[in-house]
């Protein structure tokens, strides 16, 4: 492509809602604009690089025999109201009718198309397993778009969904997704670790996120040191500790103190002279209407995530203040375990505790030297607070760390939930009717490339991986009026395109200074630099974006150099070890 021709609106200004530095340099670099918020056009730039990122999910999916489907994106509420998710999915999900006020959403997601379309045509386990996929747009009307293509309402997604007959089989096509989501971040050439996530009521194995090591990212991971162990904080666990036996006489005799406007954890470290780690909060939980009561040591967070599931509670909040007066006979602040009225379970971090203090159901009072066994028993200890930086890995016992990231990806098994309410059932050997077993798997498109510049950019622009740049050869001749250079670039040009290499000629009539600036911003790994001074001894100059390396090599030579550096581009970054 001519850059002369090119609609590539370059510039230096950023806008003010760019915070982070792919946003701020898809913008510059000409690659998208904002229509709204949270709604983007890509520009011919940009595309191309979604385009090359959709090719590699293609081949991979392929691969791994999905195969390729296109759902629509309006879809009636009849069916999510089948799915229960019409009342459920909240506003993120976009309603709208019909000129007939029929209603419908835009999709955020395909569960109930495809499994719609799978329940009316597959009947028997012959037909099984399945496995479809698409690439497309997607809706959700996020409460904050934010880091343009990263966090947007409007995106690109592949979203793939498994069909199987038994668990067994359900686990091979869980396996073959990672392994395919493996390869096609490596190929994309990023530094990326698939964590444990949070899946619900499924269980441990069957849901990972994919994250793209970065600074700026929005989700936080604990790292182990020592083993493979990578989990998502939301999901990272703590481990069990030993049950310590504790002697009765240990006990010390329990003690009612006014406490007169003392609620906070730091107000009643102030007031009783302990730390946070001698109290016992109690937080009361709406679950599912129902009210209970989670202990944790008052230097700890609860994980909410690990208590609705521990629960297996479909919805799950912060008790109010009527539920919290029921529960304890008193007003918020004041709640302990002592003659509490609901069900107690208590993280692991209670467990081996001995006189300490907790609130005592009465406004204005606490309870100082309570102890388990003696003043109330639990019903359950379990592991439901949030990570902190002294925790052990649960794994080995090693040291872990914290480290940020992008989620691009996330594998799912969803078991039965979707089949069960929308009824896609199949006849097994002994004609028995089954419900197949599902799993999802879903790619940003956009957020993959957004979390690409993420990893490489320099202060000069994009540093394109081979994989994924728009275009791999730029070529930049210095003075386009001077000797032969023109021609010469011309020819190289012409060489370039018959060799199938995607190359820019920038051809415009600019001062080099403006042409290279627009070369490093634009990230194009390898640039071609023709000058007089080179040209007159048959020389020209190759620059490696990322390196800045320079090399001269004769005219004849330059198309072979730029094919071979291409070829080793892309293999190094596809052969590249992931982590890091
Ligand atoms: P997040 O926690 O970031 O909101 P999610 O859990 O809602 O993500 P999924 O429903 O698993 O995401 O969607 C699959 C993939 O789609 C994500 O891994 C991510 O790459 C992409 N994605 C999700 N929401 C957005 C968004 N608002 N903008 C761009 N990409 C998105
Ligand atoms: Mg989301």
């Amino acid at each position: 492509m001519r850059y002369s021709e090119m609609f590539l609106p370059t510039g230096r200004e950023v806008p003010s809602d760019a915070e982070v530095i792919s946003h701020q340099l898809m913008i510059r670099a000409g690659m998208i604009r904002k229509l709204t918020s949270g709604i983007y056009s890509y520009l011919p730039l940009g595309y191309r690089v979604i385009r090359k990122v959709e090719q590699i999910v293609r081949e991979e999916m392929n691969k791994a025999s999905a195969q390729e489907v296109f759902l629509p994106m309006v879809q009636p509420a009849e069916l999510w109201q089948e799915s229960g998710r019409w009342e459920y999915y909240g506003k993120e999900l976009l309603r709208f009718q019909d000129r007939h006020e029929r209603k419908y959403c835009l999709g955020p997601t395909h569960e109930e198309v495809i499994t719609d379309l799978v329940r009316n045509d597959i009947k028997t386990y012959r037909q099984l397993p399945r496995n479809l996929y698409q690439i497309q747009t997607k809706f959700r009307d996020e409460v904050r778009p934010r880091f343009g293509v990263m966090r947007c309402r409007e995106f690109g997604m592949k979203d793939a969904y498994s069909f199987d007959a038994d668990e067994a089989s359900a686990e091979v096509s869980y396996g073959k997704m990672f392994a395919a989501y493996n390869n096609i971040f490596r190929r994309c050439g990023l530094r990326f670790r698939p964590v444990e996530a949070d899946s619900g009521s499924i269980g441990g194995k069957y849901s990972h996120e994919f994250m793209v090591m970065a600074e700026s990212g929005e989700d936080a991971m604990v790292v182990c040191d020592k083993c493979s162990y990578a989990a998502n904080l939301e999901k990272a666990e703590t481990a069990r500790p030993e049950q310590v036996k504790i002697a009765e006489n240990e006990w010390l005799l329990q003690e009612s103190v006014h406490t007169p406007e003392v609620r906070t954890i730091e107000e009643v470290c102030d007031f009783l002279q302990v730390t946070p780690r001698d109290i016992v909060k109690t937080l009361i939980f709406n679950a599912d209407g129902k009210s209970c009561a989670i202990l944790i040591r008052g230097d700890q967070e609860v994980n909410e995530i690990k208590v609705k599931n521990y629960l297996g509670a479909n919805e799950l909040e912060l008790a109010d203040d009527e539920m919290i007066l029921k529960a304890t006979g008193a007003p918020r602040g004041f709640a302990g375990a002592v003659n509490i009225k609901t069900r107690i379970f208590a993280d692991y971090s209670v467990m081996n505790m001995v006189n300490f203090v907790t609130g005592a159901n009465k406004e204005n009072y606490h309870l100082k030297n309570v102890n388990i066994g003696r003043d109330f028993t639990v019903e359950a200890f379990a592991d439901l607070r949030v990570v902190e930086k002294n925790d052990k890995c649960p794994r080995c016992g090693g040291d872990i760390h914290f480290v940020r990231g992008i989620e691009v990806g996330h594998v799912f098994k969803l078991g039965t939930k979707y089949s069960k309410s929308l009824q896609a059932s199949y006849l097994d050997k002994d004609g028995q009717e089954k419900l197949m077993i599902m799993g999802c798997y879903g790619i940003g498109i956009g957020r993959t490339v957004a979390a690409c510049i993420e990893q490489n950019n320099d202060a000069n622009g994009i540093v394109w991986p081979m994989p994924l740049a728009p275009y791999h050869v730029i070529i930049t001749p210095v003075n386009v009026n001077e000797g032969n250079v023109f021609q010469a670039a011309e020819k190289i040009y012409s060489e370039l395109l018959a060799a199938g290499i995607e190359v820019v000629f920038d051809d415009r009539d600019e001062r080099a200074g403006v042409k290279f600036k627009d070369a490093d911003l634009i990230g194009i790994p390898l640039r071609v630099i023709i000058g007089q001074k080179n040209l007159v001894s048959g020389n020209v100059e190759l620059k490696i974006r990322k390196s800045g390396e320079t090399k001269i090599y004769p005219l004849q030579k330059i198309v072979s150099a730029i094919q071979i550096s291409i070829t080793e581009g892309l293999e190094l970054e596809a052969a590249a070890p992931s982590s890091g």
